[in-house]
């Protein structure tokens, strides 16, 4: 009888498990998709997409052909709870999809649960294809603003300082009136990162007159701007939140083993210990006994261990142990075709850093291009 396996999500890992499963199909398989979007984004190129750097095409990968390619079903929806009794994900629609194995790859979003008023006031960075289209009115709102439009991005890590100054490229070269300000409510921008990363994103955030304000925990969003601590009024006309990440409420409610902040708890087998058929990998997974920051680096790492681990896990095989990476390599960029390296404690930047950023990036979409599947 034939097996299904579900992969809920078009995250990082599993454009390489639909990918392997393409070059190597597992008999007697049926391997669907859902996922809410026809393309997903490879979020280390979305701040040069933003820049001006890439076209859309270039950083998105079109799921729709990869999987036909791979002999994948794609189905358009959003998972939003899982029957792990009678194994069907359901979707927000109220779609049904039965399986045998399920994978979750279905990402993170900022954090913003906790600032009242932050989902009615601004955009998060995630989903993408909603940040997106709010950014393109932005644009031509910047074009066509007479007096600088004042825009605070939350969240002061790789992700919110490359956004910045993605955007504040992008609105310069457009000739568009922005003014831009980070915001933390830490000590220090890219906490993650050693003291000479920092020391250079401080003093490119001062040249471009892109104001940095550490210590400022947002308390409330308002339609005027942020009230941060201590009652201060920071007036916005937008707000772009890119603050860490947070999961959604499903894996827990559906009785996942998750950790504290209700992302799904995986073994070394990326496998739920609470449920065998399950499996989960990048940001939606936490391995307690490695914990490593949610980062595109590691889903993408996870894809190929979890591809094998799937098969064996349809065949009834014994799973094969995944143990990341101590430290990555992050390269992260300025907003003009420039990058600065960051790996444990060393720093270095230039021109050939973007250049050898850009290298790898394209390397790694040209894989999901489809002619390099079959
Ligand atoms: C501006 C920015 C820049 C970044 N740059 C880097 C970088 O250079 N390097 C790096 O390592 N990390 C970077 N990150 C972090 C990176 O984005 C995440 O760690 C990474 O995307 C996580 O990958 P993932 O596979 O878990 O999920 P994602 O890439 O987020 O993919 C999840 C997919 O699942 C889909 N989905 C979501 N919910 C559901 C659902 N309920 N049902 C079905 N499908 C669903 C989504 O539509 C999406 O396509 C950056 C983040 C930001 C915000």
């Amino acid at each position: 009888m034939q097996k299904r396996l579900l992969l809920i999500g078009g995250g990082h890992s599993h454009v390489e498990v639909i990918r392997r499963f393409g070059l190597n199909p597992e008999p007697g398989v049926a391997v669907t998709l859902v996922s809410p979007d026809r393309h997903t984004t490879y979020s280390g190129m979305l701040p040069g997409y933003i820049a001006g750097h890439y076209r859309f095409e270039d950083c998105h990968i079109d799921l729709e052909t990869l999987c036909r390619s791979a002999g994948v079903t794609r189905v358009a929806g959003t998972v939003g709870g899982i029957d792990l009794q009678r194994r069907i994900a359901r979707c927000a629609d109220g779609t049904e999809y039965a399986f045998d194995v399920v994978a979750i790859d279905s990402g993170s979003t900022p954090v913003i649960a906790g600032i009242p008023g932050a989902a009615q006031h601004g955009i998060p960075v995630k989903p993408v294809p909603a940040f997106l289209d709010y950014w393109t009115t932005l644009r031509a709102a910047a074009r066509s603003a007479s007096a600088d439009l004042r825009i605070a991005i939350v969240g002061a890590g790789a992700g919110g300082v490359e956004l910045a100054l993605a955007m504040h490229n992008r609105i310069r070269a457009d000739n568009g009136h922005a003014q831009f300000t980070v915001i933390s409510d830490g000590p220090t921008l890219l906490a993650a990162h050693p003291a000479g990363v920092q020391r250079r994103f401080s003093a490119v955030l001062r040249e471009r007159c892109i104001t940095l304000r550490l210590n400022a925990p947002v308390q409330t969003a308002t339609a005027e701007g942020l009230v941060l601590g201590g009652g201060e009024m920071l007036r916005a006309d937008h707000v772009i939140w890119v603050t860490g990440a947070a999961a959604p409420a499903w894996p827990r409610e559906c009785g996942l083993l998750t950790d504290a902040a209700g992302f799904i708890v995986v073994n070394a087998h990326l496998q739920s210990p609470s449920h065998d058929c399950v499996f989960a990998t990048g940001d939606i997974a936490a391995m307690p006994s490695t914990p490593r920051p949610k980062s595109g680096v590691y889903a993408v790492r996870q894809g190929p261990p979890l591809t094998e681990n799937l098969r064996r896990a349809l065949r009834g095989g014994t799973l094969l142990e995944y143990h990341p990476q101590r430290r990555a390599l992050a390269l992260i960029s300025t907003g003009d075709r420039y990058a600065v390296a960051s790996y444990g404690s060393f720093a270095f930047g230039g021109a050939w850093v973007w250049r050898w950023k850009d290298y790898i990036d394209t390397a790694f979409m040209q894989r999901y291009r489809a002619a390099h599947i079959s």
